[in-house]
């Protein structure tokens, strides 16, 4: 069996692991991550990246080297009902700092972030590494894991052990960590299309009788579209078959009808399930949960990925001085949650509001839909209803060691 001892041994290579361990390999702690697949591929996941992502990577210093990689910029938002335009949003009217978003793939997110945490000599990662138990000594403090890599046994002995495994987090099961709660909304089922000639590089929000959806430029040349749907529906659309699915997307507006022309069977199709969940205790004695894996978010506003990594800062901050100070404690570690657990469940409780408002099935909301939403264009709340969360208003409060480039 393959044994390891490190400081910290992550398990989960995704966008708020591969940030922990660069932040803490660049503090000079000993860490290891450990990533169950073979790469970083992977697609329809976190790739819209909002101006709170960036803000986050310029306070770690990152942001020149994350501005390097392949991107295309979103200068804003806009939002149809039917064929009319009901809002235009500049992401600099309520983001001057950061004035747009950014489409960055995750696999050159990831690989860029590998490549600078390669650079640090205490840093490391396994791809292919399974993290499947947490260690545990005689006070029952977590130790680090056991799994499977290529086949065979590993063991890593850690002084701090982190679950950065995602939404579905084995190691969070693992450590008997209960919710504090868990919403399934709605579903949103990806698909992409060749970008029009015409298309104006914005995200754009469609309401229409049929669906609602959302169409973004898809780097380097594509659209991404997301259909908003309720849970279930999408299983029910399978069992009608894709003549039932084409009918329906033909009522959705000239790009869906379009699109409703071409598609042959739901292989085209990616589905999400829009899942708001909060782990009620992120830390044990020597252990800590971030990421996804202590909250995870659901696709509205598109910042999955920038709240797992604002979390992922924190906690190389909190972790590096508990670290030092020899107090890898459920309290000492608990401070992660005592600074982000407010702003996480503030983003959740927005999310849930802006898809009750976009989806609710009840059938005033429905039917006054029409009318409402005109009236809060006019007022200007789709301008200000994004503030809140695509922004980090105030910064998110990181240790000064883990702001040092
Ligand atoms: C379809 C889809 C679209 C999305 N779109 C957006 C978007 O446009 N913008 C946005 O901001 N967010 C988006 N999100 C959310 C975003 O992807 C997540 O919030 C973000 O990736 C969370 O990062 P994480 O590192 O916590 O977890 P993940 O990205 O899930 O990474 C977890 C990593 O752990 C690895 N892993 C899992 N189990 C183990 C194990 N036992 N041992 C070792 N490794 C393990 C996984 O392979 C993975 O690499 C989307 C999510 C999905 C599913």
């Amino acid at each position: 069996m393959e044994k390891r001892e490190t400081d910290v041994c992550i398990a989960g290579g995704g966008p708020a692991g591969m940030l922990a361990g660069l932040l803490l390999a660049r503090l000079g702690v000993k860490v290891l991550v450990l990533e169950q697949h073979a790469d970083f591929e992977r697609e329809y996941r976190g790739e819209v990246l909002m101006p709170r992502f960036i803000q986050l990577m310029k306070q770690v210093q990152l942001f020149e080297a994350v501005d390097a990689l392949p991107h295309t910029r979103i200068a804003g938002m806009v939002l149809w009902r039917n064929d009319t335009l009901l809002a235009r949003v500049e992401m600099a009217r309520f983001s001057p700092g950061v004035p747009f978003a950014y489409w960055i793939p995750q696999p050159p997110l990831l690989r860029g972030l590998h490549e600078i945490a390669k650079r640090y000599p205490s840093f490391d990662l396994w791809f292919g590494a399974d993290a499947r138990e947490l260690l545990r000594d005689g006070s029952g403090a977590v130790a680090g894991v056991r799994g499977k890599k290529g086949g065979a046994d590993f063991e890593v002995r850690a002084r701090v052990t982190v679950a950065a495994d995602g939404r579905t987090s084995r190691l969070r099961r693992e450590a008997k960590s209960e919710m504090a709660y868990e919403f399934y909304d709605f579903d949103v089922l990806w698909f992409s299309l060749p970008r029009p000639p015409e298309f104006e590089q914005t995200v754009h929000f469609h309401l229409t009788p049929a669906w609602s959806y959302l169409v973004a430029p898809k780097h380097p040349d594509l659209i991404q579209i997301g259909l908003m749907a309720k849970p279930g529906q999408f299983a029910r659309m399978r069992s009608a078959g894709i003549e039932a699915l084409r009918a329906s997307l033909a009522r959705g507006g000239a790009l869906l009808a379009g699109f409703a022309r071409q598609v042959q069977d739901f292989q085209a199709f990616h589905p999400l399930q829009a899942r708001v969940a909060l782990a009620k205790q992120w830390a044990q004695d020597g252990f800590l949960l971030i990421g996804d894996a202590a909250h995870t978010c659901s696709p509205a506003g598109a910042i999955g990925v920038s709240i797992a990594v604002e979390t992922a800062a924190v906690a190389a901050g909190v972790i590096a001085k508990a670290l030092q100070s020899g107090d890898c404690s459920a309290n000492a570690l608990g401070e992660v949650q005592r600074i982000r657990d407010g702003a996480v469940r503030g983003i959740h409780d927005r999310q849930r509001r802006l898809a009750a408002l976009m989806l609710s099935p009840n059938p005033l909301v429905k039917f006054l839909q029409p009318v409402l939403l005109p009236i809060a264009a006019k007022l200007g709340l789709p301008q200000r209803l994004p503030a809140g969360m695509l922004v980090a208003d105030p910064p998110v409060p990181l240790d000064p060691i883990v702001m040092k480039g």
